[in-house]
């Protein structure tokens, strides 16, 4: 006997809430913000590295919300994130969301 049927269910997919919206959405279809040990505030696409993360969806008003706000991002993280930082994670601002489905 095997248990191979239980590979046959659908996947689960993680959900992650947006920091800025508070949506609900696939792990896959969110970036991670993480505070490094070093104190700096990075993307983090692998999603594996240390350190406190947030989520943050791909819709682009999301993002220009953190850019233009960096609070939002201090509060998210407890730190207080550099000019720096923030421009490094501006550079990796979505120009559109990859979701089909329009956002109200
Ligand atoms: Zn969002």
């Amino acid at each position: 006997m095997s248990k191979k049927k239980q590979l046959l269910r659908p996947k689960h997919v993680p959900q992650r809430t947006c920091f800025v919206c508070r949506e609900k959405r696939d792990n896959r279809l969110l970036m991670r913000l993480v505070r490094t040990p070093e104190g700096t505030v990075v993307v983090d696409p692998t999603v594996k590295q240390h350190g406190r993360g947030a989520y943050l969806c791909d819709q682009p008003a999301c993002w220009d919300k953190v850019l233009a706000n960096g609070r939002l991002l201090n509060q998210a993280l407890k730190t207080t994130v550099s000019e720096a930082d923030l421009a490094a994670i501006a550079a990796q601002r979505p120009a559109v969301s990859k979701q089909a489905e329009p956002h109200e």
